[in-house]
């Protein structure tokens, strides 16, 4: 393994910075390479995977097959490489990202336990001067956040939260050495997607576990399983060509997808068909029909067999009615896929307790009081998810032209350009920003066509002698306008997701990823670059600079 980057052997200048060490930012660092140009990466981490290095709660796992949900930049590292199972674990994930880390010799790049706080556009050298918490500066012609769209772990301000006397975990920040919650009394708030992974493993462990519910979610079975010989034969007989033909599924994600609507076909088979899927397991339930996202009947056939499936599992019919979602329509938010969740609240060990109804009210010295009763535990699990999207960009003090700072343009919600680029910050780059498909997708999918475009840019500048790209006010408004307009086609809005900002109070409500879909995307990218970067405006440096 080589060495990390030290702070010994920090360069004043560098063509790019980059900020995060996730699956975008090793990407990134192999594109430069390539390209020949300097690069620095900060991560606030001590080591690199970002999602996989910090959420390293129990059960967790990808929701995407772990042959999808992988590199496809390298024939031989996608054919070397072995998943062990369907759906692998974090461990294993967190594996492969330092196995691609030391395989293409990117980890000199890296800095780790830095963490980035302030990133300044300097009209002048027409460079961005980026500021680290230890106090370093270094500047660069290029800046690019590959920050995550998860990134930003997000505990609700409980009132007296600082009164609960035992230890509290976030899923997203979860300790490094093993807790052992074996004989412990758990409290857990939240039944999202990582709440849907952690909790059946930790109800395996605890002595009891009070699991406090504000909006239940649907959850398909991932039916995860060791991975197979033919199965991993079928993607390696022919990846690319599987790769290419996921990229121009929706979602990024190859499977199979009826095109029919769910209203078109009778009663029986469409049930059939529901039921198929839920024995397949996984996402692809949501392929079922063509129009379960746009057609609310069409949704309420697919979210009433679920239902009944709950209601199939759950043998308390109380507590199956609180498990099934009736509020919004299946897959507006991320739809969940999980290992024996429903199965769960089936145990003597496991309470499920509504607070949407009753709200927790405060925390105590041993637990808090929800509804006028009060609950009691040993420690206290944060399933409370992510100030999604913008969270963690806010949380920089970026400032482009003027010294407009980027959270103050976005206080009404985030404007991009494509998810890549926002006006009035030149040379800024987002990987899987807001306005691109990012979350909506098989995000492995989008990073790749991220950075292909990013470092694609980079060489045509390069090429040309431009050294400064902006999107004009005109392109980042009429992109902001389409991301709206087609968010507003689907049933996505109606839900109260984290895609709307909804999870975070005072966060601006609106959708932030782009549902247009990955190929769409992708090819509109593809046509603006080859266009000459439409909507673009390209520039030679006012001053020559060092660099
Ligand atoms: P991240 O992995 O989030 O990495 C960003 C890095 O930037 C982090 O390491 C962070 O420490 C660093 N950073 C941020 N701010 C700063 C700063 N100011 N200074 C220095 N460093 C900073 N997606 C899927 O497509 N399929 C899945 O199955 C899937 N499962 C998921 C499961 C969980 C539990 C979570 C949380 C997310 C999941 N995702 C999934 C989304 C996942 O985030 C992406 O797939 C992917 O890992 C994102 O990679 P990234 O490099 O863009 O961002």
């Amino acid at each position: 393994m080589t060495e990390h980057a030290t702070r010994a052997s920090l360069a004043p200048e560098y063509d790019v910075v980059i900020v995060g060490a996730g699956f975008a930012g090793l990407y990134l660092l192999v594109r430069l390479r390539e390209l020949g140009l300097s690069a620095r990466a900060f991560e606030a981490g001590t080591g690199v995977g970002g999602t996989w290095y910090w959420n390293r709660y129990p059960g967790a796992r990808c929701d995407v097959e772990s042959m999808q949900y992988s590199y496809s930049f390298s024939e031989e590292l996608q054919q070397e490489w072995q998943w062990p199972e369907r759906y692998s674990a974090q461990p294993d994930i967190l594996k492969y990202a330092n196995h691609v880390a030391d395989r293409f010799d990117v980890r000199g790049y890296i800095q780790l336990r830095t963490r980035v706080e302030a990133a300044l556009f300097d009209e002048t050298s027409e460079r961005w001067r980026v500021r680290t918490a230890d106090g370093d500066e270094v500047s660069a012609r290029f800046c690019v956040m590959a920050t995550g769209c998860l990134s930003s772990a997000q505990t609700p301000a409980f009132s007296g939260l600082e009164r609960f006397e035992g230890p509290t975990y976030h899923t997203g920040q979860w300790p490094h050495e093993k807790v052992d919650l074996t004989g412990k009394r758990v409290g857990l708030i939240g039944t999202g997607s990582s709440a849907i992974q952690s909790i059946p493993v930790i109800a395996e462990e605890a002595a009891h576990l009070t699991v406090f519910q504000r909006t239940p979610n649907y959850s398909i079975p991932t039916r995860n399983q060791p991975m197979t010989q033919d199965y991993e034969a079928f993607w390696k007989r022919d990846y690319a060509a599987l790769r290419a033909a996921a990229r121009q599924m929706p979602t990024g994600v190859w499977m199979d997808r009826e095109p029919r609507s769910a209203l078109e076909v009778p009663e029986d088979e469409r049930d059939a068909i529901y039921a198929a899927r839920w024995k397949e397991g996984g996402t692809g339930f949501m392929g079922s029909f063509g129009d379960l996202i746009t057609n609310q009947p069409a949704n309420d056939t697919a979210a009433e067999f679920v239902r009944n499936k709950i209601r199939e599992i759950v043998t308390d019919p109380e507590v199956a009615e609180m498990l099934a979602p009736k509020d919004y329509p299946i897959g507006t938010k991320r739809i969940c896929v999980d290992s024996h969740y429903f199965e769960t609240f089936n145990r003597e060990n496991v309470t499920l307790v509504d607070v949407k109804g009753a709200a927790i009210e405060c925390m105590t010295k041993n637990g808090l009081v929800a509804g006028g009763n009060e609950y009691t535990f040993d420690c206290l699990v944060f399933a409370t998810g992510f100030d999604a999207m913008t969270g963690t960009l806010n949380a920089i003090d970026i400032r482009g032209r003027g010294e407009e700072r980027l959270c103050d343009k976005w206080e009404a919600g985030p404007r991009t350009y494509l998810g890549l680029m926002v006006a009035g910050f030149p040379n800024l780059y987002l990987v899987t920003g807001p306005g691109s498909p990012s979350v909506l997708s098989n995000m492995m999918v989008s990073i790749e066509q991220h950075v292909n475009w990013i470092s694609d840019a980079f060489a045509y500048l390069g090429e040309r002698q431009l050294t400064v790209m902006e999107p004009t006010k005109a392109s980042e408004d009429a992109w902001v306008e389409h991301v709206n307009e087609v968010a507003y086609k689907t049933l996505y809005p109606k839900a109260a997701s984290w895609y709307m900002g909804a999870n975070v109070p005072g966060k601006p409500r609106l959708f932030m990823p782009y549902i247009g879909g990955v190929p769409q995307y992708a090819a509109r990218c593809t046509a603006i670059a080859e266009a000459g970067y439409e909507g673009f405006e390209l520039g030679r440096p006012q001053l020559e600079t060092t660099a």
